[in-house]
């Protein structure tokens, strides 16, 4: 007998369908199929929101007008996490990312390594400067402007 499929948990599912004998059992490789087609389409309303919300995750623009905010522009350099664009006085929030940050790091760790360290130490520069210049140029390119999620806004 068919195992009744609508009484799967979504991650049984996909366990089920990764595990089964597709060429032995094509019905039953359909209804886990379809099964999991209907749980896609019912994604409770509130998690669906959440993640509907655009930040429009900008590089230096502002997420609202996007116009440019200089890297050396006093919105950029104001403290606190919440700044205001200069343009339309829109409120947004500048934050790391963590995965632009993991992305610049290594192939800048890996070229301080080759290139720079022995560079700055043939001219009697102190190795540290590699590090310090990879740090600020990671920090400096992986900041992101975002519109505040609704919630923050008040
Ligand atoms: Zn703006």
């Amino acid at each position: 007998m068919e195992p009744d499929y609508a009484s799967y948990s979504t991650t049984d599912l996909e366990d089920a369908l990764r595990k089964i004998d597709q060429a032995t059992y094509p019905e039953r490789t359909k209804h886990i199929q379809e099964e999991l087609k209907i749980r896609a389409q019912t994604v409770p309303t509130g998690e669906k929101k959440a993640e509907d919300f655009d930040t429009n995750e900008q590089f230096y623009k502002c997420p609202h007008c996007e116009k440019k905010i200089g890297f050396f522009s006093r919105t950029n350099n104001s403290f606190g996490r919440i700044k205001h664009c200069p343009h339309c006085q829109q409120p947004f929030e500048s934050k790391i990312s963590a995965k632009a940050a993991t992305a610049i790091l290594i192939p800048l760790v890996l070229m301080n390594l080759l290139v720079f360290r022995p560079v700055l130490e043939s001219l009697a520069f102190s190795k540290f400067i590699g590090t310090a210049f990879v740090i600020a140029v990671v920090i400096s390119a992986s900041f992101r402007f975002r519109k505040l999620p609704p919630q923050t806004v008040n």
